[in-house]
């Protein structure tokens, strides 16, 4: 009983527990693919998109202002003129500069090899020197102008972009370089907010693998992404793809990143999100689940446990032998009454049932007090076993009352056994404190009929007794 109950919970356990899990664990893997596959297809490639549209939308207004400046007359006729009196050319270049709010605006000549900027002569470039190279780049190069994003400019805080437009004289002879550096605030801000708000790493890596100085906003410390922990392995992926959605896995984080190529920086736009930091809601939602999956579990269990109990100790209280007597009590009898049944069913055997009651039991009660009573309901019970064989049942049915169940016994058999136990408890010297006391029982056979209830038998064999006590008590009758 005690092992089938602990079966019972660890089964129960299992089946609630691991079913409860498996739903929790199911809607967890399926939420989890659910996030990915948004910032994957959405979240990553969208601020990807609104970063590149806002450095296109930045770089359109100094490619015009560069422009204008490289058609500029006065610039072009203050050049062929031999570059006289310096201050109109700072003048003119302080005049773009504020119009527009560049962050800087320049004019280099071919001819003198001059660099005049805002606050006048700023030097003169030289071929040997690597700060110059872009000069000498522009000077030789097809295209009307280049965008070069200079990484280290004095403000570091700023992504600053030059534009260098060729500047030619009437005839088409190339004379010099002009244009305008802008900071790209918009692009910075649009970044920062991002990085704020939405928990993204956003960063720029040039072909090498190197990650221009950008904003102080940048979690990235590496100068080079082959140097980072995870990002480093596929790095040369990266690279060579130049686009795309890629995953690697830094200090226990995952990360999902979008790369797409810049043509006008000549860049790659890095946008990531740590998988672990958007997972995180649905893991608390997940520990949630389980922690109430424990609480139904344990819940459920301990009411289980409970209620088993509480049979448990009812059947038991049913199932007990009488205590006075040590027969089994009415309850049990009932049990044990169905069970000969069917057997006695199988077997096609017959069926008695005897009721015994001692005679006037009340007067040993009331003569020699409810203690002497005890003792010869005791003493009885002992006689009637003593009687009977050991497969019989013997029930104490009530205060001074006992039924005892014969199988396979004929009714003459029956009927000479009552007899036997009506004379020995007669013949039976009954003592109780040296004392002796005289008993007898009435007794009443019923025999069993085919189909019939215990409750009628039983009823059969009271009547029986009944008319053993009307008959003048000590005697038996059986039932008709
Ligand atoms: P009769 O059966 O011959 O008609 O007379 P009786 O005196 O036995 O009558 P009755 O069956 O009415 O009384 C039974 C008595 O048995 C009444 C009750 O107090 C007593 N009795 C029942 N159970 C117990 C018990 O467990 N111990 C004791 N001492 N007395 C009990
Ligand atoms: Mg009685
Ligand atoms: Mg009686």
């Amino acid at each position: 009983m005690l092992n089938d109950k602990r079966k019972l919970i660890i089964t129960l356990a299992l089946l609630l527990g691991s079913g409860f899990a498996m739903t929790s664990l199911v809607n967890y893997y399926v939420s989890k693919a659910a996030i990915r596959e948004s910032i994957v297809a959405n979240e990553l490639p969208l601020t990807s998109d609104n970063i590149y549209s806002e450095i296109q939308k930045d770089l359109v207004r100094p490619i015009i202002i560069s422009s204008m400046m490289a058609s500029d007359t006065f610039l072009r006729d203050w050049v062929l003129a031999g570059e006289q009196d310096v201050d109109r050319m700072t003048r003119f270049l302080h005049e773009v500069k504020a119009r527009y709010g560049a962050f800087t605006s320049f004019f280099v000549s071919e001819k003198t090899r001059i660099y005049y900027q805002t606050e006048g002569v700023l030097k003169r470039i030289r071929d040997s020197d690597a700060r110059d190279a872009w000069y000498f780049r522009v000077r030789t190069m097809k295209s009307p102008y280049e965008i070069n994003v200079d990484p280290d400019l004095a403000n570091k805080d700023a992504l600053t972009i030059f534009i260098n437009y060729r500047v030619f004289d009437y005839d088409g002879r190339y004379i010099g370089a002009a244009g305008v550096g802008l900071t790209v605030d918009a692009v910075r801000n649009l970044i920062r907010a991002y990085q704020d708000r939405y928990q993204r790493n956003i960063y720029f890596v040039d072909k090498q693998g190197g990650i221009p100085v950008f904003g102080s906003d940048s979690s990235i410390t590496a100068t080079n992404i082959h140097a980072m922990e995870g990002l480093g392995a596929i790095a040369p992926r990266i690279l060579h793809e130049g686009a795309g959605n890629f995953q690697y896995n830094s200090g226990g984080l995952d990360y999902l990143l979008n790369v797409r190529f810049i043509p006008e920086l000549d860049w790659h736009l890095f946008v990531e999100r740590i998988e672990n930091e958007a997972l995180a809601s649905i893991r608390n939602t997940l520990y949630l689940n389980l922690a109430i999956c424990i609480l139904i579990t344990a819940i459920v269990l301990l009411a289980t446990s409970f209620t088993i109990n509480h049979y448990q100790s009812k059947l038991e209280k049913m199932a007990t032998t009488d205590k006075l007597t040590g027969l089994v009590n009415r309850q049990a009898f009932d049990l044990l009454v169905q069970q000969v049944l069917r057997e006695q069913s199988r077997a096609g055997t017959s069926l008695l049932a005897i009721m015994i009651d001692i005679d006037y039991f009340k007067k040993i009660n009331d003569d020699l007090g409810h203690l002497a009573g005890d003792n010869i309901l005791q003493q009885v019970a002992r006689v009637i076993e003593n009687t009977v064989r050991k497969s019989d049942i013997v029930c104490r049915w009530g205060g001074e009352e006992f039924l005892v169940v014969l199988k396979d016994t004929a009714a003459t058999q029956g009927r000479l056994l009552a007899e036997k136990i009506r004379s020995a408890v007669e013949a039976g010297a009954f003592r109780y404190k040296d004392e002796k006391v005289v008993v007898s029982v009435s007794l009443g056979i019923a025999a069993y009929r085919e189909g019939e209830a215990p409750d009628q038998l039983i009823y059969r064999a009271d009547q029986a007794l009944y008319a053993a006590k009307a008959g003048g008590r000590n005697r038996v009758h059986s039932a008709g």
